[in-house]
């Protein structure tokens, strides 16, 4: 049998005819995720996306100053990519594999990032994520999400599993629509993800605003800003009840001895700082004001509340609250998502970046659809 690619390439093609760069790099939060990204992801080294479709973390964070590669299998979608980001005067890589089996050496990266993809191997996502694992470097970090099971289609998994009873029961030969994902609730996915060697310092559910959206409380590709889901996100996304919404997120490091360490960089970070933190940490580092931001247990809190559809700015010119100088805002990426001004320069100085990142987030975008 052919290994798996994760599903077959016309799901993906017919998945994709409505989306473009554009379009989900202005709804670039990926369904709430993207603080989490920002806030975890290591500023030194290596990061890839695996499995990153239209590349939006992959531009991004290259924009952000972080070297990155996006990893997909489909080779026109890389060849697509690669000439929309010539337009773009964007620099960044992208290599055609399966991520089930990456092309990169054992311990040889300090991040991977794979949103919404694992789940969609047939065999079930143990394959890839225990890629990750052989990949990263010990102490670097994992950056996994998948859909969760939510209020909002519990009933339809209800009826998935009396179907499934019925057909054993009886011996029914019920046909079943293809393989499309598994919906896999926070604390499995953390069961699944230590099967591969990884540990989980951070794990949750996350997106309650996606609930509504799938129960339809939506216009067209939009959710309703003025509608009552947008009120209750707005009330609970940062409480226990987020652990109800759309997606299951987690965090993970590779353990070993010379971890690296999350603020430097170098492979000095200490066991016991896991204790303290969610991401290994170094003697030194221990000391900065930045390791404060990744203590156990700290929120990520959006500084505004929602918006559903932002309008598109043109360009601006801005002052950097960093260092001062003017500057013209990016076309594509705006502000970057972040409440405080900064200018191209600054946003990719590390300590600036990780500061933005942990206390100046923006909420939610849902604008999708072409612009
Ligand atoms: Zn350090
Ligand atoms: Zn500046």
């Amino acid at each position: 049998m052919d290994k798996s690619i994760g599903q077959n390439l016309e799901v993906w093609l017919d998945f994709r005819k409505d989306i473009t760069p554009d379009s989900e790099i202005r709804m670039w939060d990926f369904y709430g995720g993207r603080q989490w990204v920002l806030k975890y992801v290591p500023r030194f080294g290596k990061t890839i996306e695996a499995g990153c479709g239209m590349g939006r973390f992959n531009f991004y964070l290259s924009n952000i100053g972080l070297n990155m590669e996006g990893v997909d299998f489909d080779s026109e979608l890389i060849k697509y990519l690669e000439d929309w980001q010539k337009k773009r005067n964007i620099q960044t890589k992208f290599i055609c594999s399966n991520i089930s089996e990456l092309p990169y050496e054992d311990n040889s990266l300090n991040c991977c990032i794979s949103l919404g993809v694992v789940e969609h191997f047939i065999e079930g996502p143990g394959q890839p994520i225990s890629e990750f694992y052989r990949v990263l470097k010990p102490g670097g970090i994992a950056i996994i999400a998948t859909p969760s099971i939510h209020f909002a289609n519990a009933f339809h998994h209800l009826k998935l599993k009396i179907r499934k009873y019925l057909k054993k029961i009886f011996k029914l030969k019920l046909q079943d629509s293809p393989f499309f994902q598994y919906w896999i609730r926070p604390k499995h996915l953390k069961k699944i993800i230590e099967k591969s060697g990884l540990k989980v310092s951070r794990y949750g559910g996350l997106d309650l605003l996606y609930c509504f959206y799938e129960m339809g409380k939506n216009e067209g590709n939009n959710i309703n800003p003025k509608s009552f889901s947008v009120f209750i996100a707005n009330l609970f996304e940062n409480t226990f009840l987020a652990n109800f919404g759309a997606q299951s997120f987690t965090v993970s490091y590779k353990p070993g001895k010379n971890m690296l360490c999350f603020l430097c960089g170098e492979s000095n970070a200490t066991q016991e700082s896991l204790s303290e933190f969610d991401v290994p940490i170094c003697v030194d580092c221990q000391k900065n004001v930045q390791s404060e931001y990744y203590k156990k247990g700290k929120a990520i809190k959006y500084s505004l509340p929602y918006i559903i559809k932002p309008p598109v700015k043109p360009v601006t010119e801005e002052l950097c609250e960093y260092c001062g100088k003017k500057y013209q805002s990016d076309e594509l990426f705006e502000d970057f998502g972040f409440t405080k001004k900064v200018c191209p320069a600054c946003i990719k100085i590390k300590e600036i970046n990780i500061e933005l990142s942990n206390k100046f987030i923006k909420p939610i975008w849902r604008k999708r659809g072409q612009i």
